[in-house]
């Protein structure tokens, strides 16, 4: 058997606040100013050189200062991921314009962490301790919120604190329930709030439903997207055929023994033109007919 199929999941592409704050990045440069984004606005290096090649900057905190050395038209785009407030703060210090790019549903993040902290809430969130949106809310909780990824971290917990539990937007459903039944066990009084985004919780049913329709799924995303990363999980749970790629120069040929059909789907931060890319490089290689939509 042979490849006869390669299907592009068209359910599959950036999420709304991946895709709006390209768009809002875009529409800068197209005003004329010199846009720099504080980290890279997508986890997707193939996109993050588009961006590059139309003229977005992508500088770290330590190169913050040096934004404002563009004159009047330098602008700093903040990431859907958001910051912590003081980050803000030093913009406005050093003269820069922000464009804020954070997404809506992290901003409601922000807030309820912020509400049950002034109450006086041990704050807890689920997720990487590493990461940008995590960091975030824990300085929207004056740098005082607990980062939770496994169970030894829940043993660090003030037991006696009332205590506040919310997620990061992009881990697992089962991450979740996993941690918050970890640290129910350990904390007398805890109130929890899963803020898992819906567009990342009504992927996982969509896409075991395809991952599991294919004989091999190609999951296209960067290496450093947490999302990706969860994504591919859900892809291996209906489908052990899935890899992870991204993009066609990560591709193996022999993945594809007796396999009819491939699907070929991305997280939240895959451009659907990448997508599509590697549908067309693949229907080359393997010399069958260019990809089509699901
Ligand atoms: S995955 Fe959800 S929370 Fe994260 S940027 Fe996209 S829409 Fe916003």
């Amino acid at each position: 058997m042979s490849v006869k199929r390669i299907i592009i999941d068209e359910d599959a592409g950036p999420c709304g606040g991946v895709k709006r704050v390209i768009q809002l990045s875009e529409k800068n440069i197209a005003q004329g100013y010199k846009t720099a984004s504080l980290g890279p606005v997508v986890h997707n290096s193939n996109e993050i050189n588009r961006l590059e090649i139309l003229g977005l900057e992508a500088v770290d905190y330590s190169e913050f200062d040096r934004v404002e050395q563009g004159g009047d038209k330098r602008r700093v785009v903040i990431r859907a991921h958001g910051e912590a407030p003081e980050v803000f703060e030093r913009a406005e210090k050093l003269g820069l314009e922000v464009v804020d790019g954070t997404c809506p549903v992290v901003i409601r993040s922000q807030k309820f962490a912020r509400k049950y902290y002034d109450r006086g809430y041990q704050v807890v969130v689920v997720g990487k301790p590493y990461h940008a949106e995590v960091i975030g809310i824990v300085g929207h909780c004056n740098h005082e919120a607990k980062v939770v990824h496994d169970e030894a971290d829940a043993d660090q917990l003030d037991p006696d604190k009332p205590t506040y539990v919310l997620a990061q937007t992009t881990i697992s459903e089962d991450m979740f329930n996993t941690m918050l039944a970890a640290i129910r066990k350990r904390v007398k009084h805890v109130v929890h709030r899963n803020t898992i985004c819906a567009f990342v919780s009504d992927r996982e049913d969509e896409l075991r439903i395809f991952a599991d329709e294919h004989d091999v799924i190609l999951f296209v995303g960067g290496r450093n997207s947490s999302n990706t990363n969860v994504m591919h999980q859900v892809c291996l749970s209906a489908n052990p055929r899935s890899y992870w790629i991204e993009s066609i120069d990560d591709v193996e040929l022999d993945w594809f023994e007796n396999a009819e059909s491939v699907g070929i789907s991305g997280s939240a931060s895959t451009p659907q033109w990448l997508l599509e890319k590697v549908g067309e490089e693949l229907a080359e290689r393997l010399h069958v007919e260019p990809a089509t939509q699901s």
